[in-house]
């Protein structure tokens, strides 16, 4: 079983053909192995029944896929947000290219965690995270227009306030002449949620393998049947 089976951009990758499954020679599209009484379709595909509920419920759990898809979402997030904010506190410029960069790398890295299944989960939770990344970045911004305002406020709550007040940022920038930047964070959004489609590979079954032809084999004349050893009683 493979995570290439769900890749609908690579059909060719399932290297075997209707034919195999042709007659008594029935193999299974994933392993290889012979088909049993019962077989699923995997996108046309014939499989045997435990590569179909592999490829259905599969790999892992559903708790542990989200997981993986969170840490490793996450883990893109953190860093191409502390590039982007890097690149911006560095030059000056805010380089609408690497906003879209961030919702890729999000939406990569919550597609690898998630074994490439896609959702409305993880195309919810890789915008979550392109927002995130991208509205956080503004924390130091705010943060220091607060203390401007208000020298003597403990550190610690003006960077509570300005991590809740950051996520309004990218919005409340459109008021201030920065529509571009808010169609560039739409796009970014756009391609976090575009990688994470659900394949469309439709699997249905388990479906009973119609019984193979069967060997006529001539039926025995009595007189034909070997003798019983025994005595008739
Ligand atoms: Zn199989």
């Amino acid at each position: 079983m493979s995570d290439e089976v769900f890749d609908a951009s690579s059909p060719a990758e399932l290297a075997f053909s209707h034919a195999d499954i042709a007659g008594d020679t029935r193999t299974c599209g994933s392993c290889q192995s012979s088909i049993g009484a019962r077989y699923f379709d995997v996108g046309g595909i014939h499989t045997c029944e435990p590569c179909g509920i592999a490829l259905r419920d599969g790999p892992g759990t559903a708790a542990a896929r989200a997981m993986r898809a969170i840490f490793f979402g996450g883990l893109a997030a953190t860093l191409s947000g502390l590039l982007w904010y890097g690149i911006r506190a560095s030059t000056g410029y805010e380089l609408g290219l690497i906003a879209i960069g961030v919702g890729f790398a999000v939406g990569f890295g919550v597609r690898f965690g998630a074994h490439q299944r896609g959702g409305w989960f993880y195309q919810a939770l890789a915008i979550g995270l392109t927002y995130s990344a991208i509205a956080l970045t503004y924390v130091p911004e705010v943060m220091d227009m607060m203390m401007a305002e208000d020298p003597g406020a403990p550190a610690f709550v003006v960077g509570m306030i300005a991590t809740v007040l950051s996520f309004a940022v990218p919005v409340l920038q459109v008021f201030d002449g920065g529509v571009m930047g808010f169609i560039i964070l739409l796009i970014a959004l756009y391609e976090a949620w575009k990688i994470n489609k659900r394949p469309e590979i439709e699997i249905q079954g388990p479906f009973a393998t119609p019984a193979a032809v069967p060997f006529a084999a001539p039926a025995l004349q009595p007189e034909l049947a070997p003798a019983s050893p025994f005595p008739t009683p």
